[in-house]
């Protein structure tokens, strides 16, 4: 149960680009909650990426803005400088890109921070998990594997995100689902993806249109990563 609710929806954005700030303030606008993977090593740092043959801007949020940004949300590890941790052979190299970013973003946002997400991809992790496990303080680990569907699961080093925000007609065609849905059983709608997305195609309405259908509905328990996962 969440807060005494059975249905929860919660958001999953990486890399804490500058178009987090227009996110962040979208998802306060509707009243739902979501959790930021931060890199903290790449923090400030300008960059570009060509998506779908369009230039975007990739450049990172400086220290002194994630405080403030995501206040009222979570945020969580994604490494110190976003490397495929699955193809690192030296495992206290895995632990100390988990371990320094969660350390480094600790200090900048005065709270514990128990989650991450995968950096780059989260398939073939179960030697990851087992060193997460093991080996840092993390609590949740999400992959990039989807589940499009909202059943709780016990692997939570490992956990699936239900969809990616830009399969909009899975997007919408569960989120109808999961509206009408009348359970007894805790269910989890959970949505991830990066938010310089949102100007490649420059589908920001869509998505807020989304947002619009599903928030301030009195039978969903809207909270970050760390509330609906961990309770
Ligand atoms: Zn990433």
């Amino acid at each position: 149960m969440f807060n005494g609710k059975t249905k929860a929806i919660t958001f999953s954005y990486d890399d804490c680009t500058v178009q987090d700030v227009r996110l962040a303030g979208l998802f306060n606008k509707y009243g739902v909650k979501a959790t930021f993977n931060v890199n903290s090593e790449l923090l400030g740092k300008k960059n570009e990426l060509i998506r779908k043959g369009v230039r975007v801007c990739h450049d990172k949020l400086t220290e002194d803005q994630i405080a403030r940004v995501y206040s009222g949300h979570e945020v969580a590890c994604h490494s110190l400088t976003h490397p495929t941790l699955q193809d690192i052979e030296d495992d206290n190299e895995i632990v100390r890109q988990i371990e320094e970013d969660r350390k480094n973003l600790e200090k900048i946002v005065g709270y514990d921070i128990c989650g991450m997400a995968y950096p780059n991809h989260g398939r073939d992790a179960d030697r990851v998990a087992d060193i997460i496990k093991s080996r840092t303080k993390i609590k949740y680990a999400r992959t990039t594997n989807h589940s499009y569907n909202f059943d709780l699961q016990t692997d939570l080093l490992q956990f699936k995100p239900t969809v990616h925000h830009d399969d909009y007609d899975d997007l919408f065609r569960l989120a109808e689902e999961f509206l009408s849905l009348k359970t007894d059983e805790p269910k989890l709608f959970y949505i991830w993806g990066h938010s310089f997305e949102f100007d490649i195609l420059n589908d920001w309405d869509k998505f807020e249109e989304f947002l619009k259908l599903i928030s301030r509905r009195d039978d969903i328990f809207y909270g970050t990563n760390r509330e609906v996962l961990l309770g």
